[in-house]
């Protein structure tokens, strides 16, 4: 299987640190807000993957985390915890909302078959653990404190912003950014923010630095290595994280641990609307459940994604979205004509390995929605044979392809077609074809099975 690494910007063969393992890392959703089609683009890239995977017959270990804290307004560790500012909004607790918003990310992954994570796991879980690796930081020397928290001396590390290639000279010089008052560069992020003076939190602990909570990307470090060990295979989120947060979460790892985080980064381009990020942040998101409030099958959003390579951007619109759920209507059409029943091994083994030559191309999905038709096209494959060849590959698209119902067909229309089939047998070929133009008339074509 090949992959493009952000980190060494070029599609890398895989090869699992554990024979027929893979340990798989995705940033989850900051729950103080309803995902959007957005973060389900991302997720649905997650899951093609996490299939994909599973289909080279790799034993996939897939975590996600919930951000239920310290995920500020600005990644530059200003501004509001997001999670107290939902709260606020709302008037509930920021327990409450952290739970109301996971169970909806829950709900909407389900309606677009995004599969369960091995584990789903909270950055709250993982306090104590967060203070360890920074009191180990503290103690290398990475670490310097300010009136409002724990800081990461990016300067100490050579090769920081290797993610991206930055040159962090260029960073330094005339970039404008709001910095908290004592931060040394623009690039040291905080690893610990205290509790302002006269003031509460409704989410804080204890710390040798003070009360405080943790800084965004110590916790998927942490809970990376606690679910995966370090290195694991494969860390994943959406372009947006390229720049700060895995950025960071490299740094600190490295920097405490000496070892490589993840082998492979991975990261998804954004969905836009009218040409914008669609963003919590700036409002006018769309979710999934408004999809299927306006009548859509969620699915075809799933079908919509696969359409576009998880690197190129995608622009949402509700055209779009029509000819997406055209497609994928046009498709549970054609499958609704096949049927189980004996394949041919020698057939099918070929056309299974084209697929996998296309998903194992850095997950070709707009390519594989093409040669779905020329499959279902192909003459020398039998109903069944393409039957099986749909549900297979089914198993990484995820589009419910085995549950298409069949047309319920009337006792008129049974028995006209018993008749044609004994008129064939008989060789009454005549009467056959007067049964089969019958059928033609009331709307049913005839496709003789070859298997
Ligand atoms: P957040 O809940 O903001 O932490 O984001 C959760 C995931 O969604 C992260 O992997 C983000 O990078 C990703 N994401 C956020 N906005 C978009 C977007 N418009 N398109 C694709 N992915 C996004
Ligand atoms: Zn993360």
């Amino acid at each position: 299987m090949k992959l493009y690494n952000t980190l060494s910007r070029k599609k890398e063969k895989l090869i699992p640190i554990k024979k027929n393992k893979i340990g798989l890392y995705a940033c989850g959703p900051t729950v103080y807000g309803y995902a959007h089609i957005g973060n389900f683009r991302t997720y649905l890239f997650e899951d093609i993957l996490r299939r994909s995977l599973e289909y080279n017959g790799y034993k996939v270990k897939h975590i996600v985390n919930i951000t239920d804290v310290g995920h500020l307004t600005s990644d530059a560790d200003t501004g509001e915890d997001k999670m107290e500012k939902g709260a606020k909004r709302e008037k509930k607790s920021v327990w409450d909302i952290a739970e109301y918003y996971t169970n909806s990310f829950k709900e909407d992954a389900l309606k677009i078959n995004i599969k369960k994570p091995s584990s789903l796991v909270k950055a709250t879980d993982y306090i104590d653990e967060q203070i360890k690796i920074i009191l180990k930081l503290e103690k290398k020397g990475f670490t310097y404190l300010i009136d409002d928290g724990v800081y990461f001396d990016t300067s100490k590390i050579e090769d920081y912003g290797k993610l991206w290639g930055s040159k962090k000279t260029k960073l330094r010089a005339g970039a404008r950014v709001k910095m908290s008052k004592g931060k040394k560069g623009i690039t040291d992020f905080a690893l610990w923010k205290l509790t302002p003076p006269n003031t509460k939190r409704q989410m804080e602990w204890d710390s040798p630095w003070g009360r405080g909570f943790p800084g965004w990307h110590t916790e998927c470090v942490v809970m990376a290595k606690s679910k995966l060990g370090m290195p694991f295979d494969i860390h994943c989120g959406g372009i947006d994280h390229i720049q700060v947060h895995h950025t960071n979460e490299i740094a600190q790892a490295e920097a405490a641990y000496n070892k490589n985080l993840s082998n492979f980064w991975l990261h998804c381009e954004f969905l836009n609307l009218k040409d914008k990020k669609m963003s919590k942040s700036t409002g006018g998101t769309i979710r999934v459940k408004t999809i299927e409030e306006k009548g859509f099958n969620p699915l075809a959003f799933r079908y919509l994604c696969l359409g576009t390579h998880y690197r190129s951007k995608m622009s949402f619109s509700w055209e779009a979205m029509e000819c997406a759920e055209n497609g994928l209507n046009s498709l549970y059409k054609e499958i609704k004509n096949l049927k189980g029943g004996k394949i041919s091994k020698q057939k099918t083994n070929k056309r299974k390995r084209e697929f996998l030559n296309l998903i194992n191309d850095d997950l070709g999905t707009p390519k594989i929605l093409a040669f779905l038709r020329k499959v279902l096209k192909d003459r020398e494959l039998s109903i069944c044979d393409k039957h099986y060849l749909m549900l297979d590959f089914d198993k990484v698209l995820g589009l419910n392809l085995d549950k298409i119902k069949k047309d319920v067909v009337s006792e008129e229309i049974k028995e006209i077609i018993e008749k044609r089939e004994k008129y064939r047998k008989n060789r009454e070929w005549a009467k056959a074809d007067k049964a089969r133009k019958k059928l033609e008339k009331l709307g049913y074509n005839t496709i003789d099975s070859r298997c």
